[in-house]
């Protein structure tokens, strides 16, 4: 952009790797560097300096002459927002390992995220581009659209049900729920009120989380209650 604005500057890019993965980026790429852009390759573990020399910046690299510059401009690395932990839990969604939110399955749901009804779009899951992130808020779009254009929604099958004679209101299936679908509730038994687990059938995916966690053996899935999953194994077994 400098050289299309002013044609006759000293042009300077420091660099340690260049990746031009996107369509017509290599060949941006070798026309630039054919428009005398000089090109530097510096080791990542070597500090550029910049510093200030009267009214020019004095950019000093290892291995190379040191330039006088009007301009320098920092390409910094990009990281997630301050507040995105924040939003991740607001929102229930996962983030991965550098902090970016994280789709459902990178190849399969790219702009699912394991939150029903929240999609992605954009540097919130990644570092990406104009025209990547247009194609990535185009099909969170559609997505979305999808949904609010039935008139009715399928859900899981298997979902968990609770046993609420048997529940005693510890909370534990609470706290291991990825999907926030069960909360207690207070309800009356025998005259008095106790709290017990309630299952959201609407947000519950069927982990199975929950039924783990209980210690009292409350909470079963409709469709995999013990007796049908042992009447499974056993015709297995006798095939
Ligand atoms: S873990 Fe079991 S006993 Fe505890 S609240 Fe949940 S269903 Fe009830
Ligand atoms: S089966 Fe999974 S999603 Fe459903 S209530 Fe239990 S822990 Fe939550």
């Amino acid at each position: 952009m400098v050289r299309d604005k002013i044609p006759d500057a000293d042009l300077t890019i420091y660099y340690t790797d260049v990746r031009a993965f996107g369509k017509g980026f290599e060949e941006f790429y070798n026309r630039v560097k054919g428009e005398n852009v000089n090109y530097r390759r510096r080791e990542l573990d070597d500090p550029i300096k910049v510093e200030q020399k009267g009214a020019k910046a004095v950019v000093k690299a290892k291995g190379h002459p040191d330039i006088e510059a009007d301009l320098v401009v920092l390409a910094a690395g990009l990281v997630p927002r301050n507040d995105s932990k924040e939003i991740a839990r607001i929102l229930n969604i996962n983030q991965s390992a550098d902090g970016f939110f994280l789709e459902a399955h990178p190849k399969l749901r790219p702009v699912d995220t394991f939150t029903d009804g929240i999609f992605l779009a954009g540097c919130c899951q990644s570092p990406k581009d104009v025209p990547d992130t247009v194609a990535q808020a185009s099909g969170a779009a559609s997505r979305a659209t999808d949904i609010l254009s039935k008139k009715k929604l399928e859900i899981e099958a298997t979902i968990a049900t609770v046993n609420e004679e048997l529940c005693r209101g510890c909370g534990f299936c609470v706290e291991v729920c990825p999907y926030k679908a069960i909360e207690l509730v207070e309800k009356d038994r025998f005259g008095h009120k106790v709290l017990v687990a309630e299952v959201n059938e609407a947000l519950c995916k069927g982990c199975g989380s929950c039924a783990a966690a209980c210690l009292n053996q409350a909470i079963g899935h409709l469709g995999f209650t013990d007796g049908q999953i042992l009447s499974m194994i056993k015709v297995l077994g006798e095939k």
